[in-house]
């Protein structure tokens, strides 16, 4: 994933881009963002014998996986990555002429649009549901999730006590009052985690812990899980919610950080999982080829790899994740398909929004 790793446009200049073949007419929102894509792009049409990919993952995280199944099958790859919201742009405008065959993107809201949108086709593989769990795909296939991102709550060893901590409810509590800090609510991985709440507890009950989370900030919401997890280091709160990887990646910048992670609603749901995935695009030019490679990518080495790069957990149960990653203790995830993070999306912003969670 992750703009926020290293992601701009820059980190992916160069000979592995694709544009398309056909003029560009587009409207709406992202389009100065695809336009500009465009501009720096060199003109290459897709040959017979190679995939194309849009990829909102970082170039970082899938080139090495896509170099190596070059080496396995001889099939090339070229990518482009952008955010989520100029790709499906470029797809829906597009349209038939897209040279794109694959697409993959962070968050199931996101893959959840581009199925709304048409831009996806179903895919029917035995492969692909034997090795991705139901909840963690399209129930009409035309998306599958390849990596598991945790969404779960991290403390201060210093101030707070593992016993202390439940439920990701419980932050609503007021022993938490100016205690908890959290990210802004315009990320998709909080509407997500908020839109499957609002599957589990409902609009009301939703709404009440989402005001209490409120209630308890220290400060303002941050731009990103890593200033919240360094705001807690700092003493500024004690309490709050991020995604695994953020604090892997702490971790190895900062081993003697003093914080750790806890697995909420263990007596309930469970954690709040999301996924990085992929579908095929309506119109891919090389179908076969794309599917292929979707199901490579859902096992064995390259499944881990894809996980381990990112240090997420595979979503493909057979497959382990990473050392680092196995340390931080297993937990029971929630097992609501993660389409919910996309139909309940808009419901699960105006929820925030109402609550005054900015
Ligand atoms: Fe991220």
């Amino acid at each position: 994933m992750s703009r926020e790793l290293a992601g701009s446009l820059d980190a992916c200049a160069g000979r592995h881009q694709a544009r398309p073949r056909g003029p560009f007419f587009g409207t709406g929102r992202g389009v100065a963002s695809v336009l500009a894509l465009m501009l720096v792009l060199p003109a290459v049409s897709a040959r017979a014998d190679e995939l194309i990919v849009y990829s909102e993952r970082n170039e970082s995280l899938i080139k090495p996986l896509f170099d190596a199944y070059t080496k396995e099958t001889g099939v090339d790859i070229r990518f482009i990555t952008d955010q989520a919201g100029p790709l499906l742009e470029r797809l829906k405008a597009e349209g038939e002429s897209t040279p794109a065959d694959l697409l993959i993107t962070v968050d199931a809201g996101n893959l959840w649009l581009a199925a709304q949108e048409g831009v996806l086709a179903p895919v029917e593989s035995e492969t692909l549901t034997a090795n991705i769990p139901a909840h963690l795909r399209d129930p009409g296939n035309r998306w599958f999730g390849l990596s598991v991102r945790a969404r779960t709550i991290v403390y201060s060893t210093e101030r707070v006590s593992p016993g202390d901590l439940t439920t990701y409810e419980d932050l609503a509590a007021p022993k938490w009052k100016h205690r908890l800090c959290l990210r802004t609510s315009k990320k998709v991985y909080n509407q997500s985690l908020v839109a499957m709440m609002l599957e589990r507890l409902g609009p009301e009950e939703t709404a009440r812990v989402v005001r209490g989370w409120v209630n308890n900030l220290a400060t303002e919401p941050f731009a990103n899980d890593t200033k919240l997890m360094e705001a807690i280091a700092a003493g500024q709160c004690d309490v709050g919610i991020v995604n695994t990887y953020y604090f892997g990646r702490l971790q190895r910048e900062k081993p003697n950080v003093k914080l750790a992670l806890f697995w909420p609603n263990q007596d309930s749901n469970g954690v709040h999982v999301n996924i990085s995935g992929a579908g095929v695009t309506r119109y891919a030019k090389h179908r076969a080829e794309a599917v292929k490679l979707l199901e490579w990518l859902s096992a064995g080495e390259a499944q881990g790899a894809f996980a381990d790069m990112n240090l997420e957990y595979p979503a493909n149960p057979q497959v382990q994740p990473d050392p680092a990653v196995a340390a931080w203790g297993s937990f029971k995830p929630d097992t609501i398909n993660v389409t919910v993070a996309g139909s309940r999306q808009a419901e699960a912003v105006m929820l925030m929004d109402r609550a005054g969670y900015r």
